[in-house]
């Protein structure tokens, strides 16, 4: 079973202290996020983490966006929409990503092989990017658009454009986060529209991670033009029965099942035991050959140690399962 994060990880951005970083500093060549991602990489490498992120250490998951695809801003903390919504010319974190790839082969060899591709369970760095429909529901919209799903459709062209950086950069897959579709605010047809116009294009497999009570959309996620749909079902027991159900009526065929079993909520470390039962259940449903195992959600407010362990304990839980 291969295993992979949702995507943030707890570590901030540092000071230079080596005399290299000190004079890149100087010259004003320093990036103090470069270090943030170093520890991202080297703490998903240590635990056996099979497909990587760079850690998603810059910003929030709205506002790294919001502030570079042109038509959009970010006013204090609240991102808006000005204009109309189009592809930036530069990508947003495409130089991130290739930074994890060449640091992750650097320090992988000590660990285990690194190229290949997903089929083969072998490591890689993902690329991701925050869905349309996530990203207008959490914005205001102050000018040019007359309704949200016209801006989502634009929004979604820019983001396809992102996309294909991140393919061309080397992601090994692509994921799009879009957590508010569990919430029943954004419409549906919208919002798998702007997900195909993302995705159509792509030679790399797709996911789609949406956290929160899948049950009222679970299975028409299930319909969505990706590879793997990617929920929550430690911190959401009832997740797992919904999933069951959808197995059972033969829904989940030619889909990839992204399993989150370890609660992102919580600072208190599973028991690899327990998180291994919940994998089972799991694996009951879909079987173990369309199963990647990851945290229900990205780990940035947890505390580093906490997260650590907990990707400790989920890759035992695998190891023992296998
Ligand atoms: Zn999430």
């Amino acid at each position: 079973m291969l295993t992979t994060v949702v995507g943030s990880y707890p570590s901030l951005p540092e000071e230079p202290s080596s005399l290299s970083q000190k004079l890149s500093s100087f010259f004003g060549t320093y990036d103090d996020y470069k270090p943030a991602i170093e520890a991202a990489v080297r703490d998903q490498i240590k635990v056996g983490i099979d497909i990587i992120s760079d850690g998603q250490v810059r910003a929030g998951m709205v506002e790294i966006f919001a502030r570079a695809i042109p038509g959009m801003t970010v006013e204090g903390n609240t991102p808006k929409v000005l204009g109309k919504i189009k592809p930036s010319t530069t990508s947003i974190s495409a130089e991130d990503l290739k930074y994890a790839l060449k640091f992750s082969e650097g320090i992988s060899r000590e660990y285990s092989s690194n190229q290949g591709t997903i089929e083969d369970g072998v490591k890689g760095v993902k690329g991701i990017i925050t869905g349309p429909s996530t990203i207008i529901f959490s914005s205001l919209i102050e000018g040019f658009y007359k309704n949200k799903d016209e801006a989502i459709i634009d929004l979604a062209h820019a983001l396809k454009r992102e996309a294909e950086f991140l393919e061309e950069a080397g992601a090994v897959y692509v994921q799009i986060d879009e957590p508010f579709l569990s919430t029943g605010l954004p419409d549906i047809k919208t919002a798998k529209k702007a997900v195909k116009i993302i995705t159509e294009d792509l030679k790399v497999p797709t996911a789609m991670h949406v956290c929160g009570n899948v049950s009222d959309v679970f299975e028409k996620l299930l319909t969505f033009p990706v590879d793997i749909i990617d929920c929550e079902f430690a911190g959401i027991p009832g997740n797992i029965d919904v999933l069951e159900v959808a197995a059972n009526k033969g829904l989940t065929k030619g889909k990839k099942i992204g399993f989150g079993c370890i609660d992102t909520k919580k600072k208190e470390v599973e028991d690899p035991k327990k998180v291994s039962e919940l994998i089972k259940r799991g694996v009951k449903c879909v079987g173990a050959e369309n199963i990647i195992v990851d945290p229900d959600c990205g780990m940035r407010m947890l505390p580093k140690e906490a997260a650590f362990s907990k990707l400790k304990s989920m890759t035992e839980a695998v190891k023992w399962l296998s």
